[in-house]
């Protein structure tokens, strides 16, 4: 148990980011003590205002090499789809119709695939559409490298050059291997994932940064995760927020290894601690109303929170892994703001990069 003078030198940590493991174990164990100081680094931060960027998900394939236990999204090839360029860009200007500023494409790792393709992609969007494309988790990157005889950086770049903006911090799932082991055992490791997101940033592609929590880590993993994250934005500068993920139990192998969901209370930890140990290295932190519903996501305003995942349009890999009936697909801009004013908070419609429109 810390006393008075104890608090006051975790406090004078906080605020000079020098969080340490042991301090976030304790922070963790103490959650009101973590929710004051969460909520009052948000307030400074960011006021009251939440942010919100009005976008597309596009899943262009779920065509998939891998096996991760918690996916319920992927197909063999024989029963999967591949969209075409035209049905990909019916989608993008549905979307830009709507006011979308982002497209964000992700898939499954199809095994025919190779970077002309993931480029094609990208420069037919850009030539009709003045959109921000944010496209390809450093897994999709790792796939494109292998299946192209490349490596990761020429991968990068080649994708840059054909109009890449910024990549999805996704696939980080949870970065210690002795977990993905169990998890996503085919998945890229923790070394790779860190150095394709360190190499994207070094090129000037910005990205976000996740945590899947909620299945079998424990507080310990989670905040090694923080941590971790916390030592690339250090060095790099280049995340622009983190989302923890709350994993969806249903339709997965991994679902079913899980005996009991998590609670409000523990997405509130979640939260809470990423606000404080990543303070004031990453200003923002996102809460995924796909993954929470809608009413636990309005309550993560309070627990350090200052953004809401976008309007979307189009989910498939939540909506597949979770119950239909508190999933939804699209929030429209007007539906977001409602719910943000409703929570007594302020809403702003944002740029990918946090600019606002
Ligand atoms: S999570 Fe992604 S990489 Fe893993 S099986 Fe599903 S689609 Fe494939």
């Amino acid at each position: 148990m810390k006393d008075g003078s104890d608090l006051d030198g975790l406090y004078e940590k906080i605020r000079a980011g020098r969080v340490e493991r042991e301090d976030a174990i304790f922070l963790g164990r103490n959650p009101h003590y973590l929710f004051c100081i969460a909520d009052e680094l948000r307030e400074e931060k960011n006021g009251d205002v939440v942010t919100y960027v009005v976008n597309r998900n596009i899943n262009f394939t779920n065509i998939c090499v891998n096996t991760c236990k918690f996916c319920a999204f992927r197909e063999e090839k024989d029963k999967g789809y591949l969209l075409n360029m035209d049905a990909i860009l019916n989608k993008v200007e549905e979307a830009v119709n709507r006011g979308a500023t982002e497209i964000c494409i992700q898939g499954g790792l199809h095994p025919n695939l190779v970077v002309e393709d993931y480029c094609e992609i990208i420069k037919i969007i850009k030539t009709d559409f003045n959109v921000h494309i944010h496209a390809y988790s450093p897994m999709e990157i790792y796939h494109i490298a292998k299946n192209s005889a490349m490596g990761e950086e020429a991968v990068l770049k080649e994708l840059k050059k054909a109009g890449l903006d910024s990549i999805p911090g996704t696939a980080a799932e949870i970065l210690d291997d002795s977990i993905r082991a169990i998890i996503c055992p085919k998945k890229l490791k923790s070394d790779k994932w860190i150095e394709i997101i360190k190499t994207a940033h070094r090129l000037g592609i910005p990205s976000t940064a996740t945590l899947l929590y909620g299945h079998i880590e424990s507080l310990e993993c989670r905040i090694d995760h923080i941590l971790k994250i916390r030592d690339i934005q250090k060095e790099t500068g280049g995340f622009t927020e983190f989302v923890p993920l709350k994993f969806m139990r249903r339709n997965n192998e991994l679902g079913r290894m899980v005996k009991r969901p998590i609670s409000l209370f523990v997405d509130a930890i979640v939260h809470a601690l990423a606000r404080v140990i990543l303070h004031p290295y990453c200003s923002n932190l996102q809460v995924s109303w796909v993954k929470l519903g809608m009413s636990d996501a309005q309550k993560m305003f309070y627990f350090g929170v200052n953004d809401i995942g976008g309007t979307l349009m189009e989910e498939n890999i939540t909506r597949l892994a979770s119950s239909a009936s508190t999933t939804r697909e699209y929030m429209s801009p007007e539906d977001l703001e409602q719910v943000i004013r409703d929570a007594g908070r302020l809403p702003e419609r944002r740029t990918t990069l946090y600019g606002r429109e």
